[in-house]
């Protein structure tokens, strides 16, 4: 395990921001993780795990922490019943890995493809896609968790997952996650659609019944057209998560704007679309300064070139103020601030 100084994260982040690392260690194995567990302990330094960089907000300069960037590689499958197991090691590429189930016939990660970053992160935040969520598929979480100075194997119910939330998002920097166990179905029955956007796109190439490769490259299809590639416009997808309101407040809401898009969110509850109404407010393909609002999806912001966290932030606030005094909704920003 080496551990090197004073190393850009410019192609560590995906909103492409200029910053420096004073500590940095790639690490490849559980081994090497413990090694640099020590090392960061030793110099009285945080701990940062790092995936593809493409949900955190990193600031101009990274001091008084280990960036552990978590290379684990691996993947095996085992037979469980009906059921398939597969343990991945944290450095995994996720599209990549939805890109290999469906290759082998493996379903329940389909519509979560293109999602950037590595596997190690999604039990972070719950990543989900089109009526689908990691939470859904996830038997367990390997982690080190750095509190009891142990190797830990987190069960489904103990990840305590939820809308693009977890135990991990909770404790930032506790658990280092080195591997994770999904149970994938080989059988051909696919769980139906509900995604409006994704059905409309699937019936248009006139797919009636569609298989794993069709609700693949559907899902591909789509987010290609509609969400900035982070190599070429520097971004983070969806900036804020979708609010979750009452009935009481969304009747209010309903009364000034008929058109409010709303989801059932439990028994009580409504899940509003944060992109929908940013747009309300007229910020879709607004600039601000050197960062702004994508033009085909309002709750994406990104990077227009020279940007910094700084303006980035300044931006969120002028769009939280707006969506606040028009909707009394509170919108929560979804990447992690890294630091
Ligand atoms: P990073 O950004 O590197 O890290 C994210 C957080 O996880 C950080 O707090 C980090 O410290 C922590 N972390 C990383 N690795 C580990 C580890 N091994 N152990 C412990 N903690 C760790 N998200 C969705 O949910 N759904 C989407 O559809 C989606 N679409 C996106 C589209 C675009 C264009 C972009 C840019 C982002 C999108 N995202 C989406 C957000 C992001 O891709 C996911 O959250 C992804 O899981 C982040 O993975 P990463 O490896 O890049 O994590
Ligand atoms: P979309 O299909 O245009 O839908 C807009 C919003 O409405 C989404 O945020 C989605 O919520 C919600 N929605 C739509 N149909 C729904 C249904 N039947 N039931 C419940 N909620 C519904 O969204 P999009 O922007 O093209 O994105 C497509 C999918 O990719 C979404 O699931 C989105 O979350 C995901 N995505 C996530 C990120 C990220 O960074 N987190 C970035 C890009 C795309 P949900 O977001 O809760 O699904």
């Amino acid at each position: 395990m080496i551990v090197q100084n004073h190393i850009s994260l410019k192609e560590f982040n995906t909103f492409g921001f200029e910053s420096t690392a004073s500590y940095f260690a790639s690490v490849t194995s559980e081994c090497e993780l413990v090694e640099a567990v020590v090392y960061a302990r030793e110099k009285d330094l945080k701990l940062l795990p790092l995936g593809g960089g493409s949900n955190i907000l990193v600031p101009a300069a990274v001091e008084n922490a280990l960036v552990m960037h978590i290379n684990i590689p691996g993947i095996e499958t085992k037979k469980a019943g009906s059921e398939i197991e597969l343990v991945l090691g944290a450095g995994e590429s996720w599209h990549d890995t939805v890109e290999w189930t469906v290759n082998h016939g493996l379903s329940g990660i389909e519509a979560m493809a293109l999602i950037p970053g590595q596997v190690g992160a999604a039990p972070v935040q719950n990543i989900g896609a089109y009526g689908t969520e990691l939470k859904d598929v996830l038997k367990s979480v390997r982690a080190y968790d750095t509190k009891e100075n142990q190797f830990v194997e987190l069960s489904n119910n103990e990840c305590h997952f939820s809308y693009r939330d977890s135990l991990f998002k909770r404790n930032p920097g506790r658990y280092l996650i080195t591997s994770v166990c999904l149970l994938l179905s080989s059988s051909s029955e696919l769980s139906e659609v509900k995604y409006g956007g994704l059905n409309q796109y699937l019936q248009d190439q006139g797919i009636t019944h569609p298989k794993l490769q069709d609700i693949f490259n559907s899902v591909c299809a789509l987010r290609r057209s509609k969400l900035p590639d982070p190599i070429e416009i520097g971004n983070a997808g969806s900036f804020f998560k979708n609010p979750i309101i009452s009935g009481s407040h969304l009747q209010t809401l309903k009364e000034k704007w008929p058109n409010l898009v709303a989801y059932p969110e439990g028994e009580s509850h409504h899940k509003l679309a944060a992109g929908w109404l940013i747009d309300q407010c007229g910020w879709k393909g607004q600039k601000f300064g050197n960062v702004g609002v994508y033009s085909k999806q309002a709750l994406v912001l990104i990077n227009c070139g020279d940007g910094s966290l700084v303006e980035l932030m300044e931006l969120a606030e002028h769009i939280k103020k707006s969506v606040y005094q028009n909707f009394s909704v509170h919108l929560e920003i979804e990447p992690q601030l890294f630091a």
